[in-house]
């Protein structure tokens, strides 16, 4: 979410007339965008802020903004501490930073829209939907990001179709909880139908969305998923843990058993599908028997990507109030050490079966003759190519796995070259 904010502000600025520098110290405007989904994300920001400081002595009319999820109910606060940031901008509340710089212009905000065109992105984020109404005992984003807020199909497709003319061919949707989008919206609509709308867009060549939670992914969604070409076949569904009392503490509001059902379900509805998920290691109370149940689910589902994350205390949590942050380091790190190498030794074998099969792979970059692009089920494939086959969807025949990524060659040269054409 944070990625897809600097991406619209970044456009938002090219169109204001600014371009990208490589290092803050050439920057007439620096802006951080914070996450605060863990302490050690915040962390990292005050100690940007910090190291950043000296830039605004030696350049007093160079502009600092803050923006994300650090700016809220501590704006104050923040102020005292860094009075040298000029902007703070709440997410996606981007008016404060294009204000001042248009007023420092001296250029109409409105005028000025498509003066600069952003370099077109192959792949782009655009969310669908903001806040979260979970409050999941452990997280900190429907605090920071407020109650969810649906944007309409229509402001959605012509957004989709504005990107595509601008060079994009993969949108992903995204919400904190993009299933529930449409629920706050007038008519019956929810993400399979804006799936229906999107896909519908003229030459865009690949829709993916995040991310799930296993409650509100609807028969309609999932079979939505399975009907509609542009649609990618991977879905991230966050399990979080794999006990049923850790996912009662968490407030997550399924148990283990309804989590595998909706993997079954998912499984038999999209062959092919590939799956990933997030989980929360040394949760407040977690036992060894409740992180082995979390490595059995892993075992047993075998996803293709595991996101795993070291539970760590945020004030103003529910778990914070409720529970002790009792699990020592130690624990902690040893067992999220176990789960990554677990989920390493599954990833491998799962990329093992893609050996000598063709991939369909929308081309995202090409750097000496190395292209990178990512395979309907979101893989890393990366092989010999050129510049102009950027945006392309090339068939590539996989010769080399690995966990993290696949390596192969192009099947057919006359193909690329026909769909570069067409
Ligand atoms: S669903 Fe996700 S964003 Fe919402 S409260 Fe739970 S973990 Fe946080």
């Amino acid at each position: 979410m944070n990625q897809a904010d600097s991406e619209r502000l970044e456009s938002a600025m090219n169109q204001l007339g600014l371009t990208n520098v490589e290092k803050p110290d050439s920057a007439d405007v620096v802006v951080l965008n914070s996450c605060v989904v863990r302490q050690s994300a915040e962390d990292r920001v005050i100690g940007n802020l910090t190291r950043l400081a000296p830039l605004k002595r030696s350049k007093p009319d160079r502009v600092f903004a803050l923006m994300g999820c650090m700016v809220g109910p501590k704006t104050d606060e923040l102020h005292k501490a860094f009075p040298y940031v000029d902007v703070f901008m709440r997410p996606q509340e981007f008016d404060p930073l294009i204000d001042l710089i248009s007023e420092r212009k001296n250029i109409d905000k409105e005028g000025c829209i498509g003066i600069l065109e952003a370099k077109p992105a192959i792949a782009t984020h655009v969310p669908i939907i903001h806040g979260c109404d979970k409050f999941c005992t452990f997280c900190i984003i429907p605090y920071r990001r407020g109650r969810e807020k649906s944007r309409s199909p229509g402001e959605l497709v012509r957004e989709a179709e504005m990107l595509v003319k601008r060079g994009v061919k993969e949108i992903t949707l995204l919400g904190q909880n993009v299933d529930s989008y449409g629920h706050d919206l007038e008519g019956d609509i929810d993400l399979g139908d804006l799936f229906r709308d999107i896909d519908s867009v003229e030459r865009l060549k690949r829709i993916r969305f995040l991310t799930s939670h296993p409650n509100d992914m609807s028969k309609h969604i999932i079979d939505s998923i399975a009907e509609l070409d542009k649609v990618c076949e991977h879905i991230n569904l966050p399990i979080q843990a794999g006990s049923d009392s850790v996912l009662y503490n968490m407030r997550r509001g399924y148990t283990r058993d309804q989590y595998l059902d909706k993997i079954d379900q998912i499984r038999q509805t999209i062959p092919n599908v590939s799956l990933s998920t997030d989980v929360i290691v040394g949760f407040c109370g977690e036992s060894d028997k409740d992180f082995d149940e979390t490595l059995d689910i892993i075992k047993s589902v075998r996803f293709d990507k595991v996101h795993a994350a070291v539970y760590s205390n945020r004030p103003g949590t529910i778990a914070s109030r409720k529970f002790d942050n009792d699990i020592p380091d130690d624990v902690k790190k040893s067992r999220f050490v176990e789960l990554e190498n677990l989920q390493k030794k599954i990833s491998t074998e799962i990329n093992e079966g893609y050996l000598n099969r063709v991939e369909q792979v929308l081309v995202e970059e090409v750097k000496n003759n190395r292209a990178k692009g990512r395979s309907r089920n979101d893989k890393i494939v990366h092989f010999e190519g050129v510049e102009s086959m950027v945006g392309e969807i090339v068939e590539v025949k996989i010769e080399k796995t690995g966990p993290w990524s696949l390596q192969g060659n192009i099947v057919s040269r006359v193909k690329v070259l026909s769909q570069v054409e067409s």
